[in-house]
């Protein structure tokens, strides 16, 4: 499968792209790590005229600490994330949302940004993102914004970037205290994209009742979307078996599964609470070493 002749070009810096971006507009498409414009491309679903390999720019790669958060360079492969043992400690999520992603050819060249870009709401990283309460750091002709994770995903494979903007980073909070965090994802077989899938995100205070709750649905809906009333039964709460009963109960009233031939909408809504009830038994045990929950 060959994809349309198309035009190539090479930035070396975000200035670059941008002035291509704004001068090709929906004519040109930026080419991050391939792993979902490149078969969309063979498949002739895209057809670009101009492709903008941003694979050159240095300032988009890596992450580091600024202002008591983490930025991650959208050009940060996932499997970079997914080794990045200085993070296992503060930000062990990403590690944990890397490893499900596809299979290890795919991670060594997809990148968090594109990811996030392609919007899929299968989005391993749309999911993790929305539990970690990320904003995305975009920047265009007009200088940079950050828009928060909530208000990026705008329908399925569509986002509130405009056209001429391009993903330069996301910015992680750091957890105010104790922090524990789980992945569940439910795949027809090794690699494939969520049958449904949870990302678990729990920070306590110093009473060791939760202070911050950030749950994440995955392929559950046409944008990877927020347990909202689950987060808002555990915020102030222990981390009991009463609390996580109830909050696990209320995570698939936030979903809006479809019947498909992955599984039935009911089957997917009782995954979802099976999914949320282990991952908040596991983040309790682990958190009661740091901070004794009951
Ligand atoms: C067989 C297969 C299995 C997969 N399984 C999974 C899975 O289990 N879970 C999962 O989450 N994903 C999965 N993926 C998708 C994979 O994670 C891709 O890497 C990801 O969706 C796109 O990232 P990319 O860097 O490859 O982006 P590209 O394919 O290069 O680009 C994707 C889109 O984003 C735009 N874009 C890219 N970067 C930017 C930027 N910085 N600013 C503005 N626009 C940008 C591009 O123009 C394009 O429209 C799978 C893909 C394949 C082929």
């Amino acid at each position: 499968m060959f994809p349309n002749a198309f035009k190539y070009e090479a930035p070396e810096s975000v200035d670059e792209a941008i002035r291509l971006m704004t001068e090709y507009g929906y004519d040109g498409k930026v080419l991050a790590g391939g792993q979902s414009l490149l078969p969309m491309m063979k498949l002739r679903i895209a057809a670009p005229a101009v492709l903008i390999d941003i694979n050159r720019i240095d300032d988009l790669k890596g992450w580091r600490r600024v202002d008591g958060k983490l930025r991650i360079g959208a050009m940060t492969r996932h499997s970079e994330l997914e080794h990045a043992t200085e993070l296992f400690d503060s930000f062990p999520l990403l590690s944990r949302t890397a490893r499900w992603i596809a299979d290890p050819l795919i991670r060594n060249r997809g990148t968090i940004g594109g990811s996030l870009v392609h919007a899929d709401p299968a989005s391993d990283w749309g999911t993790a993102m929305i539990a970690l309460r990320a904003e995305v750091e975009a920047r265009g002709p007009h200088g940079n914004r950050l828009i928060p994770i909530d208000d990026f995903f705008v329908d399925t494979f569509a986002t509130s970037l405009n056209e001429d903007e391009l993903v330069v980073a996301l910015h992680l909070p750091s957890p105010t205290g104790p922090a524990a965090s789980r992945y569940m994802k439910l795949e027809r077989k090794a690699g494939d994209f969520a049958i449904a899938g949870l990302a678990v995100h729990i920070a306590l205070g110093s009473d060791g009742r939760v202070s911050d709750a950030g749950i994440g649905i995955c392929a559950c809906g046409p944008i990877p979307l927020r347990a909202a009333r689950a987060e808002k039964a555990l915020i102030g709460q222990p981390l009991t078996e009463e609390t996580i009963a109830n909050a696990s109960r209320l995570v698939p009233e936030d979903a809006e599964p479809a019947d498909d031939l992955r599984g039935s909408a009911a089957y997917k809504r009782d995954l979802l609470r099976v999914f949320a009830a282990r991952a908040l038994r596991e983040i309790a045990e682990e958190l009661h070493g740091k901070v004794g929950v009951q």
